[in-house]
């Protein structure tokens, strides 16, 4: 029977952090494999912001969500990594050996020295709308998330939500939209600082503590919602073409969750090595839990390297620890 080929390093995942990662793994000469569930790279950022500008990476002073993802799609490849896609791992045994077997949602077997889980939320599944007709408007004029910005031009946006994603299409629809009002059923934002402090000095119009109470429309069609001041009876009526819904994301790891991994809130703890607490398998980006976590792709950029290293020295140990700088002396390959 064939011997299975045996990866030093797969890469559950393959969004932002899990590009980057497979990247730095070829630089440590670790022979690689990312699996991704969707048919495509990127993760969240081409899901839900492909044209959202993304300002807070070190060195890159504004970059496009589709921009930034080409760019990670070609860095990820520089080493030629084996990429699988459509495909959720669902299963993962250890084998006398000590090398880890995966199972996918499709029976495929994949065989490794390490795993790293960049597996973000799991799902990129937002929370919906808790109203009853929410559904009968979902994808024809109410959104969980912004594809092209071009189409709110001159429209009436209500966005409910006060968190970053919320407070960023705010900013980012103002100069477009006719007319954006933010409702937020608290009264202090979560936002970024900076954000609130933009949208505040803008023209959308802020509304908190409010809540959506009632969808008007019809044919899928938004004509009107209404909304209401939280613990008051007040409520007001807003002319709507388009509802943006920003209420965060369900976290559901599926079957990784039986993994014997110690969990927190649907992430998983880790150390300082990036390792979860089964030995040989790490944590990386929005599924990496340890305190003062950053959940953002410059986050995951450290955290990437960090549990390759760890990686490497469980498949290689007579490696050094740390391999400090990635710099040689060729033509830059691409914008040269
Ligand atoms: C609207 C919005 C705006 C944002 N703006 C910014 C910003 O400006 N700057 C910033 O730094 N961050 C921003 N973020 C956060 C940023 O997108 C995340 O921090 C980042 O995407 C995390 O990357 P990740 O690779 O860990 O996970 P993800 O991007 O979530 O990718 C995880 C991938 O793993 C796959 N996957 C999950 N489970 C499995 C499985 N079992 N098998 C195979 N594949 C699996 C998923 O399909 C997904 O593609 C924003 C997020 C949102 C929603």
């Amino acid at each position: 029977m064939r011997q299975p080929d045996v990866y030093d390093i797969t890469i559950i995942g393959g969004g932002p952090v899990g590009l980057f990662t497979a990247f730095y793994s070829g630089m440590r000469e670790m022979k690689t494999k990312i699996i991704e569930f969707l048919p495509y790279l990127g993760g969240k950022v081409p899901y839900f912001y492909p044209e959202k500008v993304i300002r807070d990476i070190g060195g890159i002073p504004a970059i496009s969500g589709e921009k930034l993802t080409v760019d990670l799609i070609e860095q990820a490849m520089t080493f030629d990594p084996t990429i699988v896609l459509n495909e959720q791992v669902m299963y993962m045994e250890r084998l006398e050996d000590g090398t880890f077997q995966l199972t996918s949602n499709n029976g495929a077997k994949h065989y490794t020295k390490t795993i790293v889980l960049a597996t973000g939320f799991g799902s990129l599944k937002s929370v919906k709308l808790d109203l009853a007709n929410a559904v009968d408007f979902e994808e024809k004029s109410l959104h969980y998330s912004i594809k092209k910005l071009e189409s709110y031009r001159n429209k009436n946006v209500l966005i409910s939500g006060g968190g970053n994603s919320a407070v960023d299409w705010a900013n980012e629809l103002e100069p477009i939209a006719k007319r954006v009002t933010l409702i937020y059923r608290k009264s202090a934002f979560t936002g970024i600082e900076s954000n609130v402090s933009k949208m505040m000095n803008s023209t959308v119009e802020v509304l908190n503590p409010y809540e959506l109470l009632k969808l008007n429309g019809e044919n899928g069609q938004l004509s009107s919602a209404v909304v209401k001041q939280v613990d008051r009876a007040d409520t007001k009526v807003i002319e709507v073409d388009n509802v943006i819904v920003n209420h965060g994301f369900e976290i559901n790891l599926g079957p990784i969750t039986e993994w014997r991994m110690n969990i927190e809130n649907g992430t998983i703890l880790v150390d300082q090595t990036m390792s979860t607490s089964i030995p040989g398998i790490f944590a990386i980006g929005d599924v990496a839990n340890y305190p003062n976590k950053l959940a953002l792709i410059a986050g995951g950029f450290n955290e990437g390297p960090i549990a390759v290293n760890s990686a490497k020295q469980l498949v290689s140990p007579q490696e050094p620890l740390n391999h400090l700088f990635s710099t040689h002396y060729e033509p830059l390959t691409s914008r040269n």
